[in-house]
């Protein structure tokens, strides 16, 4: 609850985000600037979006709104590198299955989707990310069978609406599910590819021109909180003439670039049988690695790939709890690091994480390296992870030096964590205990651009109540509508096991 200074009325903090020139004191919370700087008692000051000073103490005029975090833990909002929105209202449907087989049933949820359902799927996203401390995503948003202009404004809309900052690509792939897999187009019988040929032709010269115009209305959008971008799925599912008009699009506008890369041995493989050459050098050769290029998950990348991302200046999603339920593997965190790779952290979407809880992410990346090697001199601190999810993020998401650490002249992104709280009791080590023991549940009160969009543990910008009983309304006609879409699946799921099971037993790394 903030009070204007000398005011003792109940002014909530929602009416005091409406103005954006308007000055807040976030009052004597315990701040944790950064990674790299030790948790002190600060006052925070911001005018509009911006935060103008942090000094032990500030004092202020009767006309600046303060918020009281005398009790609170302070810190840059968190940024999940990596989500997908038509991931949210699958969450906890889909179980046991490897990425290859798991997307076949992930894509019979998310087809044909009304741009109101499409909606609401991103902001019960958007919603838990607030409520757990992220002010900030990166979303590729896929929309099947392919974007739309009103399916592309659902999700930004979203966004805007429940008041995140993020960078949001549309999610696209030009080829069929037959090229997923080196070797798969061989073993499906012909009455099976003749069912997937009667799907309608992917019109690409329209999806150019559907993302060059929702890039139009929303890169820089929402008073510049929202950016956007493409977002090829996966190379090879991706024709080069796609994939070059994509690169073209993003150099043109300065978009940014998503895509995934060799998440699993089999996608990995894959990219080798097709190009004579790894999916890295692939995406290099098209023009698409460079220092705006998001690379999710990049966990089968040989000693060539990691020098080539390093060199790029591109940054790595990592996705450590998707990656463990999908059995995709375990990510070359230290290599990455080691070697001058830029890494944030993502969730991936609820569809494989099962939440857009950061704080999974930030425990594991510190936690799972250490079971690749006993150097413990090696190990990522608990400050690397913070790093990784504040800083890193920032770079992942476009807004680097604007996000990621308190100072004057970053955005007022913060997050009022409860210091009541047993994880932060007896408070031996304020980032450590942020990082091991917190689980995202104090979290209080959260602001992005200086607007209060969680305010005490209540989300202040969308209907939350109304938007939870509308997902599960939607969930509920996509589960009786399922045996149409999964009839492909079906008749497939045989051949994509046998190639799957075959590419993930073949030799690593495919260069040697
Ligand atoms: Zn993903």
């Amino acid at each position: 609850m903030c009070r204007r200074s000398g005011d003792t009325s109940d002014a909530t903090l929602v009416e005091a985000g409406k103005g954006t020139q308007m000055a807040m004191l976030v009052r004597g919370g315990l701040v944790l600037r950064d990674a790299d700087a030790p948790a002190a008692r600060a006052d925070i000051l911001i005018e509009g979006e911006r935060i103008v000073a942090v000094e032990p103490v500030l004092s202020v005029g009767p006309d600046t709104t303060v918020l009281d975090a005398r009790e609170r833990l302070v810190i840059p909002g968190l940024v999940n590198a990596h989500t997908h929105a038509h991931n949210h209202l699958a969450k906890g449907a889909i179980d046991g299955l490897p990425l290859e087989l798991w997307l076949g049933h992930l894509a019979a949820r998310v087809v044909g989707r009304t741009p109101h359902e499409i909606y609401v799927g991103a902001a019960l996203g958007a919603i838990e990310m607030a409520r757990t401390g992220t002010t900030c995503a990166c979303e590729m948003a896929q929309i099947l069978p392919w974007p739309t202009p009103e399916a592309l404004d659902a999700v930004a809309q979203a966004y805007a609406d429940v008041g995140l900052r993020a960078s949001i690509a549309a999610q696209v792939t030009d080829l069929s599910v037959l090229h997923s897999l080196a070797g798969l187009a061989a073993r499906v019988p012909v009455a099976v590819q003749a069912e997937i040929a009667r799907q309608p032709p992917y019109p690409l010269a329209e999806v150019l021109a559907t993302l060059r115009d929702a890039a139009a209305r929303w890169h820089g959008a929402a008073g510049g909180r929202l950016r956007f971008g493409v977002g090829p799925s996966i190379v090879h599912l991706c024709s080069d003439a796609f994939l070059r008009g994509l690169a073209a699009l993003a150099t043109e506008r300065g978009l940014d670039v998503q895509t995934h890369l060799c998440e699993t041995k089999a996608e990995a493989v894959t990219a080798w049988r097709r190009y004579g050459r790894s999916a890295t050098a692939q995406l290099r050769a098209l023009g698409l690695l460079g220092p705006r290029t998001l690379l999710a998950h990049s966990i089968w990348l040989d000693d060539a790939d990691i020098a080539a991302i390093a060199e790029a200046g591109s940054t790595i999603a990592h996705n450590p709890i998707s990656n463990l339920k999908l059995g995709a593997g375990v990510a070359p965190l230290l290599r990455l690091r080691e070697r001058g790779c830029q890494v944030a952290l993502g969730t991936d979407g609820s569809a494989s994480s099962d939440n857009q809880n950061l704080f999974g992410a930030l425990r594991l990346s510190a936690l799972l390296p250490r079971v690749t090697t006993p150097d413990y001199a090696r190990w990522p601190s608990a400050a690397d992870a913070f790093r990784m999810a504040t800083l890193g993020g920032a770079r992942a998401a476009g807004f680097e030096g604007h996000i990621g650490r308190i100072a004057p002249g970053y955005a007022a992104d913060l997050v009022l964590l409860d210091l009541h709280a047993t994880y932060f009791h007896p408070l031996n080590d304020p980032i450590a205990q942020l990082v091991y023991c917190e689980v995202g549940s104090s979290v209080r009160t959260v602001l992005v651009a200086g607007r209060v969009i969680v305010d005490e543990g209540r989300v202040t910008t969308v209907d939350e109540a109304a938007l939870l009983a509308e997902a599960d309304a939607i969930a509920t006609r996509i589960q009786a509508s399922l045996d149409g879409p999964l009839a492909l699946m079906r008749h497939l799921g045989p051949y994509l096991d046998a190639a799957y099971r075959e590419l993930s037993a073949a030799p690593w790394p495919a260069a040697n």
